[in-house]
């Protein structure tokens, strides 16, 4: 019995509540395990540098991120033991890359988002679609954890958390994956959040003239 419910002398024959399980054993993606701080006001992008000791690649982000969540697919470039990437969306027109733009290679040219990868240490450090009638067309994937500046967009969800399974992750650990995101007010999902998936079938709807242009 609680001291409140003893106090008004309620909950005499009341059951009581199992301790809530807590998650916090359970490793996300560095960026997300121990919190994260709110995006800073007025913040106005920064510069990723890819992990090479000497002439890293640098690419300079104009704007502050939109839709930044922890991803569990297999495409996503993930750091080295985390089971998720983070990753987040800024406008093409508001990325450049400034130094050493030769050592970036498309990991996968028949993939609709082209990540474009440092050759040498394999960061990831712009997915990119050039299929104009794609849904996402006009936006860049990046990693804000490349970049030293704080105030980026904090994550807002989990995307793809099954496909953790099919690289490998323990199926029967799930429950505590979930549980982890949700402790840390990462709603998980087995695709996109519902306004991104919803967002997609806007534009397909609008393309099959189901929907008004
Ligand atoms: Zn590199
Ligand atoms: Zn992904």
């Amino acid at each position: 019995m609680g001291l409140l419910a003893s106090l008004f002398g309620g909950g005499s024959g009341e059951t009581p509540r199992p301790p809530t399980p807590s998650y916090s054993g359970v490793k996300i993606h560095p960026s997300v395990d121990n919190g994260f701080p709110p995006a800073a006001a007025g913040f106005a992008g920064g510069t990723l540098t890819c992990r090479c000791a000497s002439n890293p690649v640098r690419v300079r982000v104009g704007a502050q991120t939109a839709h930044n969540h922890v991803c569990g697919c297999s495409k996503c470039w993930k750091p080295e033991g985390a089971i998720f990437s983070q990753v987040a969306v800024v406008g093409r027109d508001q990325l450049e890359v400034i130094e050493n733009a030769e050592k970036l290679e498309i990991v996968d040219t028949s993939a609709a988002i082209q990540r474009h990868a440092c050759r040498d240490c394999g960061v990831h450090m712009y997915g990119r679609i050039e299929d104009t009638g794609h849904p996402f067309h006009g936006l860049d994937f990046v990693h804000t954890e490349l970049s030293a500046e704080p105030g980026w967009s904090p994550p807002e969800f989990a995307a793809f958390v099954s496909s953790i399974i099919e690289q490998g992750f323990d199926p029967s650990k799930m429950d505590g994956v979930r549980g982890r995101l949700r402790e840390l007010g990462l709603e998980p999902y087995d695709c996109l959040s519902p306004p991104l998936m919803d967002a997609i079938a806007t534009h397909i709807g609008k393309k099959n003239g189901k929907l008004p242009a």
